[in-house]
């Protein structure tokens, strides 16, 4: 037997993990069996190109066995390449991967150590420590006659002596500790494995021991049973030829990872090979999660590296405005020991990020196809892919396209393309109208003047359209014009308009002294056809309901915000009222003019009173 020291850095690195990683100690036998799989992986690639190893009777597989006696032992034993002494040395006694060594500076240099961030490390063999005072490892390499035993209580050192094993491979046995009383469990190891390795490509099959007691009193008799299950899918299904799976399959495997009880309404499923190597499964839930609006919610995407589990707990995998995706992200090139800080900056992520978004925005598009399907996806998840509109400058041209509206001419949802197929020859901008109700938006006056020239507006009764839209400015070469603006109709403005509003001008000053400073402006109005009146927004000036929603914000806004007068020169009320001489009844209506249009748009008078009595009073004169 020979005795051997670790490395420094070992020493200093079982302390640390021992210490930090103890809220997540289940992830040893994710490391284990990780390894395990990857040692399989080797085997198998020499089995397959090597000459040397074809003749090998090679069957992969992970078994796991326990004791939970007085002794509680873990064994994970698999038919991989194995290690010789050298290897043991070399692999077991430093610290060969630059992972680790991260990871040790990184719990040796910040005193502030989220416990939730170690527990994004893989740390590899030795996490076992955690929850076993003392590791032996057995194990004998591919086309090697000796097998060697390395024995270590993970302080100072280790030995490695001589021993037997009859085929290549590895036993790891740990010989469980308090802290890991809980892992010689069958349904613990069971539901470990699921949770971090059911996707690995071999079978990891677990052994326990049945007793069952027949009869009763003195004949009682107790009768123990050795069983073996296979515990993991063995296979991830993401890695399947896309061509030999069936909807259903796809739709099964939805219910493994979202919690929904739906089928998606739609999957993509991406496997990529050359520079990058990863596959990428999403689906598109029929509804959405309960916590989509909720700052706190749930990401769907789960991250892989070569098929094992790394995190299903980072919101940055997909950019948060296609946080209703489900799926998973399997790479071939990012290392397993992947901390969450190294996620975010990762070049390699950053690329499959970039490339997973650009697919699922071209799926949707063709989703769009089908109008129906696409107008219940909208239903759902309109809103979250409206925040994509500011959040994702580089894709927001894709996302113009699938972003819809209400219209002031279709029922349902319309697109951007489908309202530029409908634009006037000589209309140059997209007019909109924003509101809290699409029913009173509709019927506002301030769309009567497009009613009556045939030209859509789209309706946009979303909080988010507030935002979005004037940071999007553009659709293609189209300004979006809010109508809510009192310039927005100046493209539209004829001859006659302009003589109507030169009329107006005598009017209007003599109104002006009557409401003086309630409002900003009186203008004469080229949109209202119906209507003698509205009120309008300064083009600098937040609408009103941009107001209402910075008011419940708490963003006061500085200055109240006053609105301009629109005056509809062709009116009776209006044209009598510019015949009429400055009197009561001239004040009266000119503020009753002001005060309807305020009605209209769904706000409060400040004094209803008033109100009341001049209209009573033009009542009373007009009988
Ligand atoms: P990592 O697996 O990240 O490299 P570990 O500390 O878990 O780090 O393991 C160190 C090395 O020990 C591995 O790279 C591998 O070469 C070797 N090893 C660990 N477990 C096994 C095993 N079951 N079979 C063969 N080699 C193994």
């Amino acid at each position: 037997m020979s005795k051997h020291k670790f490395q420094t850095e070992v020493s200093q690195l079982l302390h640390l993990i021992i210490h930090s990683l103890y809220s997540h100690s289940e992830i040893f036998l994710r490391e284990l069996v990780s390894n395990a799989s990857d040692a399989l992986d080797k085997l198998k690639y020499l089995n397959l190109t090597d000459e040397n190893f074809k003749t090998l009777d090679f069957t992969p597989r992970i078994d796991i066995t326990f004791e939970d006696g007085e002794e509680k032992r873990l064994t994970i034993s698999d038919s991989g390449i194995g290690m010789n002494k050298d290897d043991l040395k070399e692999n077991l006694g430093t610290i060969a991967r630059s992972g680790t060594k991260k990871f040790v500076e990184m719990l040796t240099g910040d005193s502030k150590k989220d416990s939730n961030l170690i527990g994004q490390f893989g740390v590899g063999f030795y996490s076992s420590y955690m929850v076993a005072d003392h590791v032996e490892v057995i194990s004998k390499k591919a086309g090697e006659e000796q097998a060697y035993k390395w024995t270590s209580d993970g302080k100072s050192g280790y030995h490695i002596e001589e021993a037997e094993r009859e085929s290549c491979g590895t036993d790891i046995t740990l010989h469980i500790n308090e802290d890991g009383e809980k892992y010689t469990n069958r349904w613990e190891i069971q539901n470990i494995i699921k949770k971090y390795s059911n996707h690995i490509p071999f079978p990891v099959y677990l052994h326990w021991e049945e007793v069952e007691t027949k009869g009763e009193g003195d004949k009682k008799k107790e009768k123990k049973e050795q069983k073996t299950e296979q515990i993991n899918a063995g296979s991830a299904f993401w890695k399947k030829p896309k061509g030999t799976l069936k909807a259903k399959e796809y739709n099964q495997f939805y219910q493994t990872i979202a919690v929904d009880y739906e089928d998606p309404v739609h999957y993509i499923h991406t496997q990529a090979e050359g520079t990058l190597d990863y596959t990428t499964l999403f689906y598109i839930p029929k509804n959405a999660p309960f916590d989509l609006f909720n700052p706190d919610y749930k990401p769907g995407v789960k991250l892989y590296v070569k098929r094992v589990f790394i995190t299903d707990d980072e919101k940055e995998l997909i950019p948060t405005y296609l946080r209703f995706v489900r799926g998973v992200i399997d790479s071939e090139d990012l290392p397993l020991n992947v901390s969450r800080e190294i996620l975010q900056k990762n070049r390699i992520l950053a690329k499959i990020k970039n490339n997973s978004v650009k697919k699922i925005l071209s799926e949707l598009k063709k989703y769009g196809d089908d109008k129906k399907k696409y107008d219940a996806f909208i239903d759902q998840f309109g809103i979250p892919l409206k925040e994509g509109l500011y959040q994702d400058h580089d894709n927001r041209d894709d996302l113009l396209e699938l972003v819809r509206f209400k219209s002031s001419k279709e029922e349902g949802w319309v697109s951007l393309a489908e309202y530029k197929s409908r634009m006037k020859p000589d209309q140059k901008s997209v007019f909109y109208i924003t509101g809290d109700n699409e029913t009173n938006l509709k019927h506002s006056p301030l769309l009567e003047m497009y009613r009556d020239k045939d030209i859509e507006v789209l309706i946009m009764d979303q909080d988010i359209d507030e935002f979005v839209i004037p940071s999007v400015n553009k659709y293609q070469d189209h300004e979006f014009k809010s109508v809510n603006y009192s310039d927005a109709a100046d493209e539209l403005k004829t001859d006659e308009d302009k003589k109507e509003e030169n009329d107006l001008k005598p009017l209007i000053k003599k109104m002006k002294k009557v409401l003086g400073d309630q409002v900003k402006d009186i203008q004469a109005s080229t949109r209202l056809k119906e209507s003698p009146s509205c009120i309008v927004a300064d083009s600098n000036d937040p609408t009103a309901k941009m107001q209402e929603i910075m008011k419940a914000m708490g963003q006061a806004g500085g200055q109240e915000v006053k609105p301009i007068l629109e005056i509809n020169p062709s009116h009776a009320i209006v044209r009598k009222l510019s015949g009429m001489k400055k009197s009561k009844s001239f004040d009266n209506i000119s503020q009753l003019l002001l005060d309807q249009a305020v009605l209209l748009e769904g706000a409060k008078l400040t004094n209803p009173t008033e109100f009341v009595d001049r209209l009573n009073s033009i009542l009373t004169e007009s009988i």
